[in-house]
Protein backbone atom coordinates (compact mmCIF):
# COMPACT_ATOMS: atom_id res chain seq x y z
CA UNK A 1 0.00 0.00 0.00
CA UNK A 2 3.03 2.26 -0.20
CA UNK A 3 1.92 3.90 -3.19
CA UNK A 4 -1.53 5.15 -2.11
CA UNK A 5 0.94 6.81 1.25
CA UNK A 6 2.69 8.42 -1.56
CA UNK A 7 -0.31 10.07 -3.44
CA UNK A 8 -1.82 10.71 0.31
CA UNK A 9 0.95 13.17 0.48
CA UNK A 10 1.21 14.23 -2.77
CA UNK A 11 -2.11 14.75 -3.55
CA UNK A 12 -4.51 15.16 -0.53
CA UNK A 13 -4.61 18.99 -0.85
CA UNK A 14 -6.52 18.70 -4.14
CA UNK A 15 -9.08 15.47 -2.96
CA UNK A 16 -12.70 16.23 -4.38
CA UNK A 17 -14.66 16.92 -1.41
CA UNK A 18 -17.76 18.89 -2.80
CA UNK A 19 -19.94 21.18 -0.64
CA UNK A 20 -22.84 18.57 -0.72
CA UNK A 21 -20.24 15.85 0.59
CA UNK A 22 -19.55 18.21 3.31
CA UNK A 23 -22.85 18.76 4.72
CA UNK A 24 -23.32 14.66 4.95
CA UNK A 25 -26.97 15.05 4.35
CA UNK A 26 -27.80 11.34 3.16
CA UNK A 27 -30.74 12.36 1.33
CA UNK A 28 -28.66 15.12 -0.70
CA UNK A 29 -25.72 12.88 -1.09
CA UNK A 30 -27.77 10.13 -2.55
CA UNK A 31 -29.50 12.40 -4.81
CA UNK A 32 -26.71 13.98 -6.17
CA UNK A 33 -24.39 10.81 -6.55
CA UNK A 34 -27.72 9.66 -8.79
CA UNK A 35 -27.35 12.98 -10.88
CA UNK A 36 -24.06 12.60 -10.95
CA UNK A 37 -23.78 9.07 -13.27
CA UNK A 38 -22.62 10.41 -16.64
CA UNK A 39 -21.87 14.15 -15.57
CA UNK A 40 -19.33 16.36 -15.11
CA UNK A 41 -18.71 17.21 -11.12
CA UNK A 42 -19.70 20.97 -11.76
CA UNK A 43 -22.58 20.45 -13.52
CA UNK A 44 -23.91 17.78 -10.69
CA UNK A 45 -22.92 20.75 -8.27
CA UNK A 46 -24.72 23.28 -9.89
CA UNK A 47 -27.76 21.48 -10.68
CA UNK A 48 -28.01 19.43 -7.25
CA UNK A 49 -27.78 22.90 -5.61
CA UNK A 50 -30.53 24.42 -7.74
CA UNK A 51 -32.77 21.02 -6.90
CA UNK A 52 -31.96 21.57 -3.49
CA UNK A 53 -33.71 24.89 -3.27
CA UNK A 54 -36.66 23.41 -3.87
CA UNK A 55 -36.42 19.63 -2.87
CA UNK A 56 -35.29 19.87 0.53
CA UNK A 57 -36.27 15.95 1.61
CA UNK A 58 -38.65 12.84 0.90
CA UNK A 59 -41.68 14.60 1.29
CA UNK A 60 -40.79 17.42 -1.27
CA UNK A 61 -39.41 14.78 -4.11
CA UNK A 62 -42.74 13.09 -4.03
CA UNK A 63 -44.32 16.08 -3.88
CA UNK A 64 -42.79 17.94 -6.53
CA UNK A 65 -44.34 17.50 -10.10
CA UNK A 66 -42.03 15.06 -13.20
CA UNK A 67 -41.71 17.43 -15.74
CA UNK A 68 -40.95 20.30 -13.21
CA UNK A 69 -38.02 17.87 -11.84
CA UNK A 70 -37.07 17.40 -14.99
CA UNK A 71 -36.67 20.70 -16.22
CA UNK A 72 -34.76 21.22 -13.04
CA UNK A 73 -32.22 18.69 -13.73
CA UNK A 74 -32.30 18.80 -17.29
CA UNK A 75 -28.16 19.96 -17.49
CA UNK A 76 -26.96 16.86 -16.00
CA UNK A 77 -27.88 14.66 -19.22
CA UNK A 78 -30.31 11.27 -19.27
CA UNK A 79 -32.93 13.90 -16.95
CA UNK A 80 -35.83 12.52 -18.29
CA UNK A 81 -34.71 8.71 -16.49
CA UNK A 82 -32.88 10.13 -13.74
CA UNK A 83 -36.27 11.99 -13.22
CA UNK A 84 -38.58 8.87 -12.90
CA UNK A 85 -35.76 7.02 -10.68
CA UNK A 86 -35.81 9.78 -8.49
CA UNK A 87 -39.80 9.66 -8.18
CA UNK A 88 -39.42 5.93 -8.20
CA UNK A 89 -36.70 6.74 -5.02
CA UNK A 90 -38.52 8.93 -2.99
CA UNK A 91 -41.81 6.37 -3.05
CA UNK A 92 -39.86 3.62 -2.21
CA UNK A 93 -38.01 5.49 1.01
CA UNK A 94 -41.35 6.96 2.02
CA UNK A 95 -42.99 3.44 2.12
CA UNK A 96 -40.29 0.97 3.18
CA UNK A 97 -37.68 3.36 4.91
CA UNK A 98 -39.95 6.00 6.68
CA UNK A 99 -38.56 8.37 4.78
CA UNK A 100 -35.35 7.88 5.42
CA UNK A 101 -31.70 7.21 3.69
CA UNK A 102 -30.98 3.60 4.49
CA UNK A 103 -27.16 2.79 6.02
CA UNK A 104 -26.80 -0.22 4.65
CA UNK A 105 -25.29 -1.37 1.23
CA UNK A 106 -27.61 -4.31 0.87
CA UNK A 107 -30.33 -2.07 1.67
CA UNK A 108 -29.14 1.05 -0.90
CA UNK A 109 -28.72 -1.41 -3.36
CA UNK A 110 -32.27 -2.33 -3.80
CA UNK A 111 -33.40 1.40 -4.87
CA UNK A 112 -33.75 2.44 -8.31
CA UNK A 113 -30.58 4.12 -9.62
CA UNK A 114 -28.53 2.98 -7.16
CA UNK A 115 -25.25 0.98 -8.34
CA UNK A 116 -22.64 -0.30 -6.21
CA UNK A 117 -20.49 3.01 -6.58
CA UNK A 118 -23.24 5.13 -5.51
CA UNK A 119 -24.09 2.91 -2.82
CA UNK A 120 -21.01 2.80 -1.51
CA UNK A 121 -20.33 6.81 -2.04
CA UNK A 122 -23.38 7.54 0.18
CA UNK A 123 -21.68 5.12 3.05
CA UNK A 124 -18.44 7.00 2.95
CA UNK A 125 -19.85 10.24 2.45
CA UNK A 126 -23.38 10.32 4.07
CA UNK A 127 -22.56 8.24 6.57
CA UNK A 128 -18.76 8.08 7.60
CA UNK A 129 -18.84 4.53 6.95
CA UNK A 130 -16.81 1.98 5.67
CA UNK A 131 -17.45 1.88 1.89
CA UNK A 132 -15.09 1.05 -1.23
CA UNK A 133 -16.02 3.49 -3.98
CA UNK A 134 -14.86 2.24 -6.89
CA UNK A 135 -15.26 3.72 -10.83
CA UNK A 136 -12.91 3.59 -13.51
CA UNK A 137 -9.84 5.39 -12.17
CA UNK A 138 -9.52 3.44 -9.01
CA UNK A 139 -10.48 0.18 -11.12
CA UNK A 140 -7.76 1.45 -13.89
CA UNK A 141 -4.56 1.95 -11.76
CA UNK A 142 -5.48 -0.92 -9.11
CA UNK A 143 -5.29 -3.10 -12.19
CA UNK A 144 -1.75 -0.95 -13.38
CA UNK A 145 -0.43 -1.11 -10.27
CA UNK A 146 -0.75 -5.30 -9.82
CA UNK A 147 -3.11 -5.02 -6.56
CA UNK A 148 -5.90 -6.67 -8.39
CA UNK A 149 -5.95 -8.36 -11.64
CA UNK A 150 -10.21 -7.61 -12.57
CA UNK A 151 -12.26 -7.35 -15.43
CA UNK A 152 -14.97 -4.91 -13.76
CA UNK A 153 -15.24 -2.27 -11.59
CA UNK A 154 -16.74 -4.63 -9.15
CA UNK A 155 -14.71 -7.29 -9.01
CA UNK A 156 -12.29 -4.94 -8.52
CA UNK A 157 -13.98 -3.40 -5.47
CA UNK A 158 -14.56 -7.21 -4.01
CA UNK A 159 -10.80 -7.92 -4.52
CA UNK A 160 -10.09 -4.76 -2.58
CA UNK A 161 -12.52 -5.54 0.51
CA UNK A 162 -10.35 -8.52 0.60
CA UNK A 163 -6.88 -7.30 0.08
CA UNK A 164 -6.91 -3.73 1.37
CA UNK A 165 -6.46 -2.23 4.35
CA UNK A 166 -9.72 -0.82 6.39
CA UNK A 167 -7.79 2.58 6.92
CA UNK A 168 -7.39 2.63 3.13
CA UNK A 169 -11.36 2.45 2.08
CA UNK A 170 -12.76 5.55 2.32
CA UNK A 171 -9.98 8.03 0.76
CA UNK A 172 -8.87 5.48 -2.46
CA UNK A 173 -11.53 6.64 -4.45
CA UNK A 174 -10.63 10.57 -3.83
CA UNK A 175 -6.66 10.07 -4.42
CA UNK A 176 -6.76 7.55 -7.31
CA UNK A 177 -9.69 9.84 -8.83
CA UNK A 178 -7.33 12.60 -9.08
CA UNK A 179 -4.39 11.34 -10.14
CA UNK A 180 -6.36 8.89 -13.02
CA UNK A 181 -7.51 12.39 -13.82
CA UNK A 182 -4.19 14.33 -14.22
CA UNK A 183 -1.96 11.49 -14.26
CA UNK A 184 -2.57 7.82 -14.91
CA UNK A 185 -5.21 8.59 -17.21
CA UNK A 186 -6.18 6.22 -20.00
CA UNK A 187 -3.41 7.00 -21.80
CA UNK A 188 -1.05 6.86 -18.69
CA UNK A 189 0.74 10.57 -18.65
CA UNK A 190 4.13 8.61 -17.13
CA UNK A 191 6.80 10.90 -17.60
CA UNK A 192 4.95 13.04 -15.07
CA UNK A 193 3.98 10.68 -12.41
CA UNK A 194 5.51 10.82 -9.09
CA UNK A 195 9.17 9.13 -9.30
CA UNK A 196 8.60 7.27 -6.36
CA UNK A 197 5.58 6.14 -7.83
CA UNK A 198 6.94 4.96 -11.06
CA UNK A 199 10.27 3.12 -9.76
CA UNK A 200 7.60 0.71 -8.31
CA UNK A 201 5.17 0.82 -11.17
CA UNK A 202 4.84 -2.54 -13.32
CA UNK A 203 2.94 -1.11 -15.55
CA UNK A 204 5.56 1.51 -16.04
CA UNK A 205 8.25 -0.95 -15.86
CA UNK A 206 6.33 -3.20 -18.77
CA UNK A 207 6.12 -0.16 -21.03
CA UNK A 208 10.04 1.42 -20.39
CA UNK A 209 11.93 -1.58 -20.86
FE1 LIG B 1 0.27 5.30 -13.94
FE2 LIG B 1 2.48 5.50 -15.41
FE3 LIG B 1 2.45 6.44 -12.94
FE4 LIG B 1 2.40 3.81 -13.39
S1 LIG B 1 4.05 5.23 -13.88
S2 LIG B 1 1.16 4.93 -11.92
S3 LIG B 1 1.15 3.72 -15.25
S4 LIG B 1 1.23 7.20 -14.65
Amino acid sequence: MEKIEILKEKLNKNAVVTEIAKEKSPFKVLISTILSARTKDEVTEEVSKRLFEKVKNVDDLLKIDLEELEKLIYPVGFYRMKAKNLKKLAKILKENYNGKVPNELDELLKLPGVGRKTANLVITLAFDDYGICVDTHVHRICNRWGYVETENPEETEMELRKKLPKKYWKIINNLLVVFGREICSPTPKCEECFEEIRERCPYYKKIAY
